[in-house]
């Protein structure tokens, strides 16, 4: 299986001079050759734009050949990738087929060695071709096998490499434990069925509330003046900080999750309907769910992990987990109080609710039917019937 890692690069500024460089070598050469072909009578194809590289631009910017000449050849590629969109959509007759647009600097800037010989990784740190000294990396890389591809790339004034390894780290054995139900919450990330609670990150929340500040800060800053830029990067790292804040916890619990139990239960959050609140979308937003659920899907795709989707209406917070009865349950109640005798936190109850759902989902042959609750402070059960 082909896995990318994305990792945060810590270049010395004469390595950050080289990254640089070669993303402006990749970007100039691209723009050069779409200059090239997008004059009247100059029909595009891979070999003529590697006529035009070899014969032309080698030798107009002989620069080039200060970075590695894979950097530039690739912009062909690239290209190459945006024409043919453009001529499937033309002929698919798109109203705006969308013509291949010019590269800005220091938008998605980024230059990639497509060959294995021209980089190679060795714990936090990675050696690309014609770069003398190798560059550290902020962590090593996660899986082990045939590495592939290493694109790096540059935001909000940092270098990343995404690295493509082939690798079988994920068809592994499963996981011990049976099944878990997870609540998705608002003041919490999640609550498990098994009772762990996993908190929403802090520092992710502070940083939100620094980020309001420093927005507030650059609108008062006046046009073109070099305070203005300055404020303006400092948003822009502060938003990829958060982003990278976000995506880490997610992926630490899509990746617990995972590892552990053999079926995962969640519900099917109805995102939209949530947000139409807007205290509660800005919740819902910074924790991500949408995101922790495709996370979640994947990797148990990885790792042959099965997970139920609850039907968006099933009453997982409204059901009592011991009785089945269903309560009105205000998202201010934290609650559940049943008159079976059971009492439990909302979420934790939710959770359990889920993962019995899961459980007797993948059960189709085993029917669970909900017995009423008919002698308060007596426990009900839920019948089985096969
Ligand atoms: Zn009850």
């Amino acid at each position: 299986m082909l896995i990318a890692h994305r990792i945060e690069l810590r270049p010395t500024p004469e390595q950050s001079n080289y990254l640089n460089q070669a993303c402006g070598a990749r970007r100039h050469c691209y723009n050069q050759l779409l200059d090239h072909f997008s004059q009247p009578g100059v029909k595009w194809s891979k070999a003529a734009a590697y006529q035009h590289y070899m014969t032309v631009l080698r030798v107009a910017f002989p620069w080039y050949s200060e970075v590695s000449s894979r950097v530039t050849r690739h912009a062909i590629d690239d290209l190459d990738t945006a024409f043919k969109h453009f001529f499937r959509r033309v002929k698919a007759g798109a109203k705006e087929p969308g013509f291949p647009r010019f590269k800005k600097k220091d938008v998605n800037d980024s230059f990639a060695l497509r060959e294995p010989s021209k980089f190679d990784v060795d714990g936090r740190t990675l050696r690309i071709e014609r770069l003398k000294s190798r560059l550290a990396m902020r962590q090593p890389l996660r899986f082990t096998g045939q590495t592939k591809q290493a694109t790096i790339s540059k935001q909000a004034g940092r270098f990343f490499v995404s690295i493509l390894v082939e690798t079988e780290d994920y068809n592994p054995h499963a996981p011990d434990q049976p099944s878990v139900g997870v609540d998705l919450g608002i003041k919490d990330l999640a609550v498990l069925s098994t009772g762990e609670v996993i908190p929403a990150n802090k520092a992710l929340k502070r940083n939100i509330k620094h980020l309001k500040r420093r927005q507030r800060n650059l609108s008062r800053k006046q046009k073109g003046s070099r305070r203005r830029a300055k404020a303006k990067l400092k948003v822009a790292r502060l938003h990829q900080r958060i982003r990278n804040q976000r995506q880490a916890v997610l992926h630490e619990l899509s990746d617990k999750l995972t590892r552990t139990y053999q079926v995962i239960s969640i519900e099917d959050l109805n995102v939209q309907g949530m947000t139409t609140n807007r205290r509660l979308a800005r919740a819902v937003s910074d924790a991500g769910f949408g995101e922790l659920r495709r996370q979640i899907e994947y990797k148990a795709h990885w790792r042959s992990v099965t997970v139920v989707i609850a039907d968006r209406w099933f009453p997982s917070s409204k059901t009592c987990h011991a009785c089945g009865q269903l309560h009105e349950m205000p998202l201010s109640q934290r609650t559940l109080v049943c008159d079976c005798g059971h009492v439990m936190n909302r979420d934790l109850n939710a959770a359990k609710n889920l993962d019995r759902y899961g459980l007797d989902a993948l059960k189709p042959d085993l029917k669970r039917t909900q017995e009423p609750c008919q002698t308060p402070g007596l426990p009900g059960a839920w019948a089985l019937t096969a």
